[in-house]
């Protein structure tokens, strides 16, 4: 018999701050997110464990990201309005964003205009604040509606395709459960190999081209992005085309 022990990270939420989100471009409320690490043995554990960092998640797109506690004059328990969290939790956020507004200005007035670098970091932000959630996601296995489906239709052909079989000749009941086991078992990985590109065009090009739209990028730009962003490492840079990104700023959902 073995023991299943190690560590794992335990989320305790801490309230909200307000903060700018680059994927949305304005000033929103963040939920803060203490992370720790404990040891569980067979999964169980106790209490918060160690701290090992604080997440901030955008309350409006979701985006997620590493965050300094140490930054903000405080966290509040409820979200509130904006103004009012802004005042509890970051009262210099306006006058921090004064350049970076004056950016979003300047990009919705006449995005063309501005310099070639202040478009590419214009088109970088949000793909890296976007990123944590494709690798989260690609981290572990995720059972989504389709594969959930295939692994009903793969149970459903090992009764089926016999039931077929044996009604032409009772030979081919045996052999039919196996062909039906064998096309079940393909379902399945077809399924999970369409899980990953469902999860982009679902969860990440929709938020991607709505914080994208107004830069109005070439598809030379988003792929000289992509690019830089696949050569770091990044999963997000390899799971998007540009062409796909292009695409979706067109007809937006
Ligand atoms: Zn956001």
């Amino acid at each position: 018999m073995f023991i299943v022990w190690g560590r794992k990270i335990t989320r305790r939420a801490l309230g909200y701050v307000a903060d700018f989100c680059g994927v949305c471009r304005v000033p929103r409320a963040f939920r803060m997110t203490r992370l720790g690490s404990v040891g569980h043995v067979y999964y169980i554990s106790f209490g918060e464990g160690k701290l090992v960092g604080h997440q901030r998640t955008c309350t409006s797109c979701g985006a997620f990201s590493d965050a300094d506690l140490n930054a903000y004059a405080g966290v509040s328990k409820s979200s509130g309005s904006l103004e009012s969290l802004k005042r509890e939790t970051y009262p210099g956020l306006d006058a921090a964003l004064e350049q970076r507004l004056a950016l979003e200005v300047r990009m919705q007035a006449a995005p063309h205009l501005l310099s070639a670098e202040e478009r590419l970091g214009l088109i970088f932000s949000p793909i890296n604040l976007l990123s944590p959630k494709v690798e989260k996601h690609f981290a572990t296995t995720h059972m989504d509606g389709g594969v959930a489906l295939a692994i009903a239709g793969g149970i459903g052909l090992c009764f089926i395709v016999p039931a077929i079989g044996a009604a032409i000749s009772s030979e081919y009941g045996p052999p039919g459960f196996l062909l039906g086991m064998a096309l079940g078992f393909a379902l399945l990985i077809w399924q999970l190999i369409a899980a990953g590109p469902r999860f982009m065009r679902k969860e990440i090009l929709p938020l991607l081209a709505k914080s994208l739209a107004p830069v109005k990028p070439s598809e030379a730009e988003v792929d000289r992005a992509l690019r830089e962003f696949k050569q770091a490492g990044h999963k997000i840079g390899k799971k998007l085309t540009a062409s796909q990104v292009i695409e979706a700023i067109r007809s937006p959902r």
